[in-house]
């Protein structure tokens, strides 16, 4: 599906550049962006010893402190809370408690995660019986007021995920949602039995699961643009659906045994940060308005092994736009424009957006000082000369100057044709919803994403320095940091579409 895609887009790029602007005066601080550079900070920020930049956790702080000492290094200003670089918060945790929730058949005990895992963060207070229900599709089998055990049945190969994680992950995730109707159709619990594939998942689903969700505290909520797709996503299951093991089918398959099911949540909190620097503008009139670059510096830490590989490093995600923002920032304070810059290293953007929400309800600057944010998130991967910029075409576009602005940039640097079908509201990723600028674009600040976008790594530790394509990287820096400078030195900020409503 994705080779279809990439090869259609190319096609509607063409027509695109065919229009592109004449190539604007490209300053000579330009040289500052090095391609060594940029491989010498990946390799350390996505290296295994950052072990993955987890967010809430010291790993996401090392990485963020490294940060801080980089900007430092290179001449930027802290501009975070109270003189400092960092600007804290903190992160509501949800989960299951590995500590007061326990599940028994009979007499004997089940070890969570281990034996038996819970597959959402539901708090239940069961005794009943076991009711074996051979077909999902039989509506005969009376399950009203039971733990219903089935086996898992192969879900439709549409309904699998294909770009993240493992296909046996992906497969039983998919397998599992059609178990919730059993809830409806009165049981109190579901126990769903393994198959040979959701067998080499288990851990997985289990490692995932363990973490619960995530939250901001204080933050502008996620799903401001559509309160009916907040609604859907917080329909949890009424009942606990629970993953055994394939060879567990006959301690559960007998009719009648006595199930206890106790499970509790627990909520905490843990802080995170965003990282905030400035390199101050040199129009007097100007410099209090501002020229936004954004990254995320989390990923998702250690998890299970994939090939013998625990560190999901995230280099492509979000690494490469991390490095890209130091990299900038060497060029900026060279020759800085004639507003000021930002560089935003947004915390806990795997764990949904939280740094940018936080920074959107709380801004280091007043956000209608804003006239640009430059996000980027994967900015390294794929075909060398392609690249999309979400936020470019309707109904993603908020700015159509601030897209001019990109075009001309391009232009003039990274010349790339651009994969338009990634931001059209048809896609299937909806990949532009999924990273740091929709906060911003959402408060009508003219935003753009720059992204080469999904790739079969994406979420796994497989997503490693050494897959890198350096030279893309480099372009793709130049183009954000281009696009900056324009913005940054234009005689009127770009405004905002009329009528501009983020949907
Ligand atoms: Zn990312």
């Amino acid at each position: 599906m994705q080779r279809n895609i990439l090869t259609g887009s190319i096609l509607a790029l063409l027509t695109a550049r065919a229009a592109a602007p004449q190539s604007p005066q490209v300053p000579t601080a330009i040289a500052s962006i090095r391609q060594a550079d940029l491989e010498r900070d990946m390799y350390a920020l996505a290296g295994d010893n950052m072990r993955g930049r987890e967010a809430g956790t010291l790993d996401e702080m090392r990485a963020s402190a490294w940060l801080a000492e980089q900007m430092r290094k290179i001449g930027v200003s802290p501009k975070g809370e109270d003189g400092g670089w960092y600007q804290w918060w903190n992160m509501r945790r949800t989960r299951v408690s590995s500590t007061t929730s326990s599940i028994k058949l009979g007499d004997r005990a089940f070890g969570l995660w281990t034996d038996i895992t819970p597959t959402s963060n539901v708090a239940a207070e069961v005794t009943a019986p076991t009711v074996f229900v051979s077909n999902l599709n039989d509506s005969t089998f009376d399950v009203r007021g039971k733990v219903a055990v089935i086996r898992l049945a192969p879900p439709a190969s549409s309904a699998i995920r294909t770009t993240t994680n493992t296909y046996e992950h992906n497969y039983t995730r998919a397998a599992l949602i059609p178990m919730a109707a059993l809830g409806r159709w009165g049981a109190l619990a579901v126990v769903v039995v393994a198959d040979s594939i959701a067998e080499l998942a288990v851990e997985a689903v289990a490692r995932t699961q363990m973490r619960g969700t995530y939250d901001v505290v204080g933050g502008v909520p996620r799903f401001t643009r559509n309160p009916a797709a907040a609604r859907a996503a917080n329909v949890r299951p009424p009942v606990p659906v629970l993953l055994v093991h394939r060879g567990a089918l006959s301690d559960w398959k007998t009719d009648g045994q006595t199930v206890t099911i106790e499970l509790r949540t627990e909520t905490f909190e843990t802080p995170s940060v965003n990282v905030i620097g400035e390199v101050r503008g040199t129009d007097a009139r100007l410099r209090d308005e501002y020229v936004v670059f954004s990254s995320h510096q989390d990923h998702d830490g250690v998890r299970y092994p994939v090939n013998g590989d625990s560190i999901w490093n995230g280099a492509d995600d979000n690494a490469s736009t991390s490095v890209a923002l130091l990299a900038i920032a060497r060029a900026w304070v060279k020759q800085p424009s004639k507003r000021s810059a930002l560089f935003i290293f947004h915390g806990a953007e795997e764990r949904g957006l939280l740094g940018s929400r936080y920074h959107v309800a709380h801004p280091v600057v007043p956000l209608d000082r804003i006239v640009a944010v430059l996000n980027g998130d994967m900015i390294g991967r794929n075909h060398p000369d392609t690249a999309a910029l979400l936020g470019s075409q309707p109904p993603h576009r908020n700015s159509a100057a601030l897209v001019q602005m990109a075009l001309e940039a391009n232009g003039a640097t990274g010349r790339f044709v651009i994969d338009s079908l990634w931001d059209r509201p048809t896609h299937p990723e909806g990949w532009y919803f999924r990273s740091d600028h929709v906060p911003y674009a959402e408060r009508s600040v003219p935003s753009l994403f720059f992204s080469t976008n999904l790739h079969p790594d994406y979420h796994t530790p497989r997503d490693e320095p050494k897959n890198i394509n350096y030279p893309k990287l480099t372009r793709m820096t130049q183009w954000m940091y281009m696009t900056g400078w324009i913005a940054g030195n234009a005689t009127t900020r770009p405004p905002v579409d009329a009528g501009f409503v983020l949907r």
